[in-house]
């Protein structure tokens, strides 16, 4: 049996964000009813139903926790399901691999926004385009009448969607509302694009402060790990760009990829160069300037490894990735030309 893959689909479903965890049912639900009474030593807690929940589609009588010498069995009694599996399912955790008990661990991750926020999040972060937002909106004019007040609604609705500049004020008038009802959460998941550019520093702190990291990539991409919110679930790829600018870039996985990536290590290739990650820092504005180019080696390296990566890149394409002077980029090529053979377009 498979029973880490079993484990980890069983405890995580019900988690993802996009699923949302709000009734008393589920598996938190089913965690939370009354024990029985224990009929032997090493039985933890019983529970007399177990309702289906989305990842779990077959209903089950029964579920039982037992504590056994070398780590913990649960028994899904799909057996005793009226025109059921004749069979029950049994899942074996040994000790070492659960991080926590499923009922502690699952109860201490936040509440996730309602749906309708989550929409909002999604079109002021930019996942949503602006005219695909406007005909969401069009189908919710009362519900957004209720959350905003009647003259930021209309403001929201009449907005043109076709012009950028409206588009900016629609978002900062949504994403003060988005901040205001999401409060409570304890962690700044919802509100980061699906990729995403976090300086590092307090506000990197404060996004990578949940995010604990659960694999890493190895080399040669020392760059790369993927972690799990520790208040959410949600998961994330990280990039780590710390040679050139000190940032982070995140892009959100879907329960797919984290699946393929723990059972396969088949990492999503998003990050895989070091040139992406540069890209990305550029593109969102964050670039830092060395005082002394020329005595920089952590400089050096990043052209020799892009030279690597991509040979024959031109000495223009490196000047904007590194925010460096052209003559200075053109210095700097044509010493890692000499002194570690690489291939680089000298413009
Ligand atoms: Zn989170």
């Amino acid at each position: 049996m498979h029973v880490r893959g079993a484990c980890l689909a069983a405890a995580r479903a019900p988690c993802s964000p996009s699923r949302g965890r709000r009734s008393g049912t589920g598996l938190i639900g089913a965690m939370l009813l009354p024990a029985q009474p224990r009929n032997d030593t090493s039985r933890m807690e019983t529970f007399k139903r177990w309702e289906p929940v989305q990842g779990i589609e077959w209903p089950c009588a029964g579920v039982e926790i037992s504590n056994v010498t070398d780590g913990l069995t649960m028994r899904l009694e799909f057996s005793k399901v009226v025109g059921g599996a004749h069979r029950d399912l049994l899942l074996r955790f040994p000790w070492g691999c659960v991080v926590a008990f499923p009922r502690r661990a699952l109860t201490r991750r936040c509440r996730m926004p309602d749906p309708f926020i989550l929409d909002i999040w999604r079109f002021v972060r930019g996942d949503t385009e602006p005219r695909e937002f406007e005909q969401w909106l069009y189908a919710r004019t009362n519900e957004l009448e209720n959350c905003l007040g009647a003259q930021k609604a209309l403001d929201v609705l009449s907005a043109d969607y076709g012009a950028s500049a409206a588009v900016a004020d629609v978002r900062k008038i949504l994403r003060a509302f988005a901040e205001q009802a999401s409060s409570s959460l304890r962690c700044r998941c919802v509100t980061l694009a699906n990729v995403a550019v976090v300086e590092m520093g307090s506000a990197g702190d404060e996004v990578l402060g949940t995010i604990e990291e659960r694999r890493s990539r190895g080399e040669p991409w020392w760059w790369l790990w993927c972690g799990e919110c520790s208040r959410c679930g949600q998961w994330w790829l990280v990039g780590q760009e710390e040679r050139q600018n000190d940032f982070f870039c995140l892009r959100r996985l879907d329960a797919d990829e984290v699946n393929d990536l723990l059972q396969n290590n088949v990492w999503p290739s998003d990050f895989d160069s070091y040139e992406s990650l540069l890209r990305l820092g550029h593109d969102a504005g964050v670039m830092f300037r060395f005082a002394d180019p020329e005595q920089a080696s952590s400089l050096q390296w990043t052209i020799v490894d892009l030279a690597k990566a991509k040979p024959g890149i031109r000495v223009a394409e490196l000047a904007s990735l590194l925010n460096l002077e052209p003559d200075t980029a053109r210095m700097l090529a044509e010493r890692a030309i000499r002194d570690n053979g690489v291939t680089i377009q000298l413009d």
